[in-house]
């Protein structure tokens, strides 16, 4: 049953934050919006918010079963969900096992490298500055986390890393790289917060070999490749076929 929420505190490029009547929860709307590049290139794609709520939620659940904190509380509706009031943590926490998008642009790395460790890299979220990548130097001048917090981001990263590549391989599916957010709950307990969607994952097929069909991510919306929510489905599709 959905909760009833009340006034708008934040919305971002893919989704809506409202408060509702208990101070410490808030609702997550997951709009239908898809965005690259910094927001210059937007469309809509219906149902796609849904999509994302949903495979949020279950890759939500399974980290909690591992024991790993995060916001979740519950799926309130198609594309509703309740999470603990946090406060998020101003970095983009990008971890990545096989070399892909800005690492290949940035380095001499070749598309689809495959890591021999996992490269955990921290951007600045700031939209302004265009989410610039950090240094733990730079994290210190700009006061954003402890040292102390940051090796427990760190520690927390890879080890959602770690769940998430065993739990994607189960399903036939290769954890390129993806982003994680984190926050910090009135009880001061590091959480993992936003979403763990194909909007913040990079998620190949392992059973297709063509190297673009493969692609079940929001790389089919960056590249113009089509059959967007097609690839979205079939991650939820997997999921659910894991978790039932
Ligand atoms: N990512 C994200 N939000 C961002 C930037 C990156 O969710 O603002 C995700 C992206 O979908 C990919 C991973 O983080 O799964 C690594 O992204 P990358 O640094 O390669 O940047 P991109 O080329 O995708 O912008």
């Amino acid at each position: 049953m959905a909760s009833a929420y009340g006034s708008l505190l934040y919305e971002g490029k893919a989704k809506q934050v409202y408060e509702t009547s208990h101070p410490d929860e808030y609702l997550v709307h997951f709009k239908n919006d898809a965005t690259a590049f910094n927001a210059k290139k937007h469309a809509q794609f219906e149902g796609k918010g849904s999509l994302n709520c949903q495979i949020s939620a279950c890759i939500f659940r399974f980290l909690e079963s591992k024991g790993v904190p995060t916001h979740y509380l519950d799926l309130n509706d198609d594309a509703w969900m309740l999470v603990q009031r946090v406060e998020v943590i101003p970095l983009e926490i990008v971890i990545r096992n096989v070399a892909s998008g800005s690492l290949c642009k940035e380095t001499p790395i070749k598309s689809g490298t495959t890591l021999l460790n996992p490269l955990l890299d921290l951007y600045y979220k700031d939209d302004d500055l265009g989410d610039p990548l950090l240094t733990d130097e730079r994290i210190k001048l700009l006061g954003l986390v402890s040292s102390t917090t940051l090796s427990e981001i760190k520690t927390l990263a890879l080890t959602v890393n770690s769940y998430l590549q065993e739990f994607f391989k189960k399903i036939n599916l290769l954890l390129v790289d993806f982003k994680l957010e984190m926050g910090v709950t009135k009880n001061g307990q590091l959480v993992v917060a936003d979403e763990i969607s194909p909007d913040s994952c990079r998620i190949w097929d392992l059973n297709t070999y063509d190297q673009e069909d493969r692609i079940l991510d929001k790389d089919r919306f960056r590249r113009d490749l089509g059959g967007v929510l097609e690839g979205y489905s079939e991650v939820l599709r997997r999921i659910k076929g894991f978790s039932s």
